[in-house]
């Protein structure tokens, strides 16, 4: 039975992956077991009936979900991803992720996450603004610029955010702060479509040249060619690696001699059916499966999709030397120990795709200030944030001689623990 199977009878892959990766970093910081149910519970559970009428006049009822895991450091933050499989332990796993992922990369914020069951491709735009409106008007006594600041994950964008503030706005008053990722005509900031994507390939240059070798000429595998996947693609091949293969919902697309990430882009955006990757066609490329995916041979690869989808059923088949996790969770524990038994290099999720959330917190201190930064300004920020926490969480992970996920974490949980003193909880 494959890892993923087995997982059918206890939590969902991405509970199990954090769980674990959370005892091996409380082990190295002997934290005591109260403490332990004080970092993991989360402080705030939100499950909301979201019922729309859609165009065919029949009524859905969705299940909305608002988690908030830890708001000790700061305002909960955290994205809202619309996709049928979101689930409550789904959602408090990625809410947990979130408190480590703001700690480590030092922001003033805590941990969120939120959801709806729903596929938005599905979904006209009507019905899209209609869910969005319903599920804001739900949950919208818990969230706030102070209190907590929703932003895109999968399955929503800046269109979603939109609706967000203008839903919130007609209860409260124009608040922009009370999401990120907005459109900039709205408060959005420069830059912060692609923070994730970039986020991505700022960690991803760094671990190549730790890894003794360089970007220039490198190649790269991406998987999942959403917000994150492809911002991260681009940018890469615009810093001279060569793209060999990428692939979305639908399977893959490879060529040996590296892709045209801006024509595969437009595909998407204006000529494929679906919006996905399927049915396309460009000499010297070729259709590959999912598993055929992650098999190419390559120096680096970016899980950008789902979680948990590098398991111990093909984590021997990666070839790659370098995993830079652009996805939320997307290595579980038994694929983690055997990639790293074999020298593969991996750059955590919590500092990979913290792009994001660093520039959301750009955003939410533009909308305070009333001010607009450069996109060079939010550029030579989202670097040295970026680069610092790198720095720290490798030389925690040196000092107990372990990996760097589990040094991350440790910078991560550590900072919670200590601002849950100072407040005096216990
Ligand atoms: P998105 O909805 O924009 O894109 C998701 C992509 O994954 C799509 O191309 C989809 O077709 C593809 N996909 C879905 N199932 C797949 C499969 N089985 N195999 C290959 N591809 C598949 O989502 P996103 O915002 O890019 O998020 C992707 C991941 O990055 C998620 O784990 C998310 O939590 C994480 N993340 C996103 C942000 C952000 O700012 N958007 C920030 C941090 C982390």
């Amino acid at each position: 039975m494959s890892e993923r199977n087995s997982a059918m009878n206890g939590p969902p892959p991405a509970y199990q992956i954090i769980g674990e990766n959370f005892t091996r970093a409380a082990d190295l910081l002997k934290l005591p077991d109260t403490w332990r149910t004080l970092i993991r519970n989360p402080f705030r559970e939100l499950l909301v009936q979201v019922p729309i009428t859609m165009d065919d006049g029949t009524l859905r009822v969705f299940r909305g979900y608002r988690i908030q895991h830890n708001g000790a450091r700061g305002p909960y933050k955290g994205g809202i991803r619309f996709h049928p499989v979101v689930e409550l332990q789904e959602v408090r796993a990625l809410a947990e992720a979130m408190t480590y992922k703001t700690a480590l990369v030092s922001l003033p914020f805590g941990g969120a996450k939120g959801g709806i069951n729903v596929d938005p491709r599905q979904l006209s735009r009507r019905e899209l603004e209609q869910l969005t409106r319903r599920y804001v008007s739900r949950i919208h006594l818990v969230i706030g610029p102070q209190r907590d600041v929703p932003a895109p994950d999968m399955g929503t964008d800046a269109q979603i955010m939109a609706w967000i503030l203008d839903q919130y706005g007609r209860q409260h008053g124009h608040s922009p702060a009370v999401v990120t990722g907005k459109p900039v005509e709205l408060g959005g900031s420069l830059g912060r479509t692609e923070a994730t994507g970039r986020g991505v390939s700022i960690v991803a240059e760094a671990a190549a040249e730790e890894a003794g070798f360089a970007l220039r000429g490198s190649r790269v595998v991406v998987q999942g060619f959403g917000n994150v996947g492809s911002h991260a693609a681009r940018i890469l091949s615009e810093l001279g690696a060569r793209v060999v293969g990428v692939s979305d919902v639908s399977g893959g697309v490879y060529s040996s001699n590296g892709l045209d990430i801006g024509r595969l882009e437009r595909y998407v955006r204006d000529e494929s059916a679906d919006g996905t990757l399927a049915g396309y066609e460009e000499t010297g490329v070729e259709s590959v499966s999912h598993e055929e995916l992650l098999a190419i041979d390559c120096d680096i690869l970016i899980p950008a999709a789902l979680e948990a989808t590098i398991h111990a059923g093909n984590a021997d088949d990666v070839r790659a030397r370098l995993i830079v996790e652009g996805a939320n969770l997307p290595t579980t524990p038994d694929a983690d120990q055997r990639l790293t038994a074999r020298g593969v290099r991996i750059v955590p999720d919590l500092l990979a795709n913290a792009g994001g959330v660093i520039v959301s917190y750009f955003e939410w201190s533009q909308n305070f200030q009333q001010s607009v930064w450069t996109e060079e300004d939010v550029q030579r920020r989202l670097r040295e944030i970026l680069l610092r926490a790198f720095m720290e969480a490798r030389r925690v992970a040196d000092e107990h001689r372990t990996t760097l996920r589990d040094g991350a974490y440790v910078v991560g949980i550590g900072r919670v623990v200590k601002t849950e003193q100072l407040r005096g909880v216990l």
